[in-house]
């Protein structure tokens, strides 16, 4: 029998009320392919960070989806993480994807060092309750890791105390996956380690992203995109067998777990998970 394929749906919290409308549209869409969990994600800025945790409660309250609320640490301090991990719990959000987060240009606040790192974070929170702790790991290297050893040391830390599963950052090419999970099981890091999707349709806008992010993008995709910058249904569907592809590459490789960055948008995410199997299920 082929194996159960299990994915995610990331989200981020949206600024106006349109956009909580069809937000709201496109939770609903994928809600019927049973998610293992939709995530939230945080303002680094601060900006939207309320509405991470409206919104995450709202999902809790309003569907039967288990919420993951992204949190993050850098300027924060250990009394208001106290505070909003104790608010989630006895919301019944147990699941938190668990972040350092970008460094502030200037910190807002100089006293503000309580976090350095994501396992600073999941110190405090693991003290606190019992969370399910999901966090980041990067194929390619975090822009600030000096080596892969680096990162592989850190994961550990973070299994260590307490983290279950991780999510890499997006990847185009699947090779840098593929050695990052044979670099693990060599170390002996044993947690699902999923990796995360991009449906990319903004090519421009993802090529500046991956520079950030340390993510290498291969010339042939973005010559792909070359000469669509205002025809936007052709992008969706080159997008589509780009990362249908890139699926079907992990599929064959074994993998069966799917973490997709939505950008609040369904159609792509939802697309992909019915070529991969995964059907809507009412
Ligand atoms: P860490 O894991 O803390 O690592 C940061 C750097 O410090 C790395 O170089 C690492 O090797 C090093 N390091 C870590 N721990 C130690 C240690 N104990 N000792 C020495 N060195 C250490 N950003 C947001 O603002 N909001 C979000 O919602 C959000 N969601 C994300 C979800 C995923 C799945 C991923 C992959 C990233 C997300 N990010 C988010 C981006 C993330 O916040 C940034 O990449 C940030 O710069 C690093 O956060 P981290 O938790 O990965 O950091």
């Amino acid at each position: 029998m082929d194996k159960k394929i299990n994915v995610s749906f990331e989200f981020f919290p949206p600024k106006n009320q349109d956009s909580i409308q069809s937000l709201w549209t496109n939770i609903k869409r994928l809600e019927p392919l049973k998610p293992k969990f939709i995530s939230v994600t945080y303002g680094a800025g601060g900006s939207t960070r309320a509405n991470t945790h409206n919104l995450v409660k709202e999902i809790k309250q309003k569907t039967k989806l288990e919420p993951a609320a992204h949190l993050t640490c850098i300027d924060s301090t250990k009394e208001e993480i106290e505070k909003i991990a104790e608010e989630y719990w006895d919301s019944g959000i147990k699941h938190i994807v668990a972040l350092r987060g970008d460094k502030p240009k200037k910190s807002n606040n100089k006293k503000k060092k309580d976090f350095l790192y994501a396992t600073d974070l999941i110190k405090v929170l693991k003290k606190k309750h019992n969370f399910k702790i999901t966090v980041s790991a990067y194929p390619e290297l975090h822009p600030d890791s000096s080596s892969i050893e680096q990162e592989y040391d850190v994961l550990k830390k973070k299994i260590d105390l307490g983290a279950s599963k991780a999510i890499t950052q997006f990847f185009f090419d699947v090779n840098y996956y593929f050695d990052f999970i044979d670099g693990a099981l060599k170390r002996n890091i044993k947690i699902p380690i999923v990796p995360g999707i991009l449906p990319v349709t903004n090519c421009k806008r993802t090529i500046e992203f991956a520079k950030k992010m340390n993510c290498k993008m291969p010339k042939s995709l973005v010559k792909m995109f070359k000469g669509l910058d205002s025809d936007n249904e052709t992008r969706k569907l080159v997008a589509a067998t780009i990362v249908s592809d890139q699926c079907k590459k992990l599929l064959n490789g074994g993998v069966h777990d799917f973490h997709f960055y939505t950008l609040n948008r369904a159609d792509l995410s939802f697309a992909i998970c019915h070529i991969l199997g995964v059907r809507s299920l009412k």
